[in-house]
């Protein structure tokens, strides 16, 4: 009788407190906000650590970033603290991404050797900075856009540049006159300032656990590495440098180097 206790009892506890199904989009940030035992709680799932936070009323908050072009199935969310493990799932929905097709100069769309180095050192010193170590609050509530403007290519669209497909768009590009100052809508450290081949006058900011913005095609940038600039504070200008058909802004947001939807972070509900 003992024995049959017992394997009732570690049959249905974690059955019962856990095996919830979340549901996201291609793209988006899940935020979970749930009861959890005590003890330091880390989650796992795509293969990477993700960040997990207690609340004011001690239940856990934990985000995890969904690529552009995670798979749309089901994947497990892994819970442990010490020798305890719980397990969730994530359904991962299709996003709907438009195609979207721009026609640049030659020099524009077709590299030569040097100019190939250019970006690809570029794109090492972006990559570099998604993965760099910034102490802050994982907490991501937003509240304003980095610039007021019209959105003129959306989130994950297919682009095609002079004819020929190219990488999905990974951010969102808000065009806006010449000069219009950009603003930080997230508190953070400032990772790169540089002015890159396609990107222009790039500015990328840490915001902690490998939440990372990137604000690009910039007039100027008014920070400096290193520098610590705080949530609605100015970083620099609209402009339209590197490979722009006119000024605007794109905003792309990293998460543990997923490319994540800005707006998907801006939905985000005041956490606590
Ligand atoms: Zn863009």
């Amino acid at each position: 009788m003992k024995t049959m206790l017992l394997i009732v009892s570690t049959f249905l506890l974690p059955a019962s407190l856990f095996a919830a199904q979340y549901h996201v989009t291609q793209g988006d940030v899940l935020t979970i906000h749930r009861s959890m035992p005590e003890g330091n709680i880390t989650l796992e799932c795509f293969g990477k650590r993700w960040p997990v936070s207690r609340g004011k009323n001690g239940n856990v908050w934990a985000w995890i970033g969904v690529d552009l072009k995670t798979k749309a199935k089901s994947y497990p969310i892994i819970w442990t603290s010490g020798s305890w493990r719980a397990e969730d799932q994530l359904s991962v929905s299709k996003g709907e991404f438009r195609i979207s097709h721009i026609t640049v100069d030659k020099k524009m769309a077709v590299f030569d050797k040097e100019t190939l180095a250019h970006i690809r050192s570029d794109q090492r010193m972006l990559k570099n900075s998604y993965t760099a170590r910034v102490d802050a609050s994982p907490f991501i509530h937003l509240t304003n856009m980095p610039v007021t403007g019209i959105e003129s290519t959306p989130f994950g669209a297919q682009r095609y540049v002079n004819g020929e497909p190219r990488s999905p768009h990974s951010g969102i590009d808000i065009a806006a006159p010449e000069g219009t100052p950009v603003i930080t809508p997230l508190a953070g450290k400032v990772l790169v300032v540089s002015n890159m081949y396609l990107n222009g006058n790039t500015v990328a900011i840490g915001h902690g656990h490998g939440l990372v913005s990137v604000f690009s095609h910039l007039k100027s940038a008014s920070v400096k590495e290193g520098d610590w600039i705080d949530r609605n504070k100015p970083i620099g200008e609209v402009g339209k440098t590197g490979r722009a058909t006119g000024p605007h802004l794109h905003w792309g947001i990293r998460f543990q180097k997923a490319r994540i939807n800005p707006y998907s972070i801006l939905r985000q509900k005041k956490q606590e």
